[in-house]
C-alpha cells in the first residue's frame, strides 16, 4: 500500500494554529486527508490514532482537538496526490498536508458539509 486516507469528522467548529500555515477555521463537517508514507504504513496510521504525539505535520494539529474523530481508514495502491484528486469534497484550506507535494495538489485535506 502507498497511500492513505482518513476520514474525519468535525463535530464543533474549531479555531487553530497549524504551524506555519497560522490561524485556520475548521468548520463542522466531514473531511478527507490524504497521505502516504514510504516504509510502514500502518505505523503511519498508528501515529494519526494516538493522541499522544509531537505536532509534526499539518494533520497532527488537527487530529489533536477533542472536537475531531476518526471514523474510517482507507489504504489504497494509489499515488497520494492521485488519490486526492479523485476524492470528492472542496479546498477550504490552502496548503494543508500538501507542502511537498509534486503535482501541485492545492490541498490535501478536502471537506464536505454534510
Ligand atoms: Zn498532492
Amino acid at each position: 500500500m502507498r497511500s492513505y486516507q482518513l476520514f474525519i469528522i468535525v463535530t464543533k467548529e474549531i479555531e487553530l494554529k497549524v504551524g506555519k500555515l497560522g490561524k485556520l477555521i475548521f468548520p463542522i463537517g466531514s473531511y478527507v486527508y490524504t497521505g502516504s508514507a514510504k516504509k510502514n504504513i500502518d505505523k503511519r496510521i498508528e501515529r494519526h490514532l494516538s493522541k499522544k504525539k509531537n505536532l509534526h505535520w499539518h494533520i497532527d494539529y488537527l487530529l489533536n482537538s477533542d472536537a475531531v474523530q476518526i471514523i474510517n481508514i482507507k489504504k489504497s495502491q494509489m499515488t497520494e496526490c492521485n488519490l486526492n484528486k479523485k476524492t470528492k469534497g472542496t479546498i477550504i484550506i490552502n496548503g494543508f498536508g500538501s507542502s511537498d507535494c509534486n503535482l501541485c495538489c492545492k490541498s490535501h485535506l478536502k471537506y464536505e458539509e454534510n
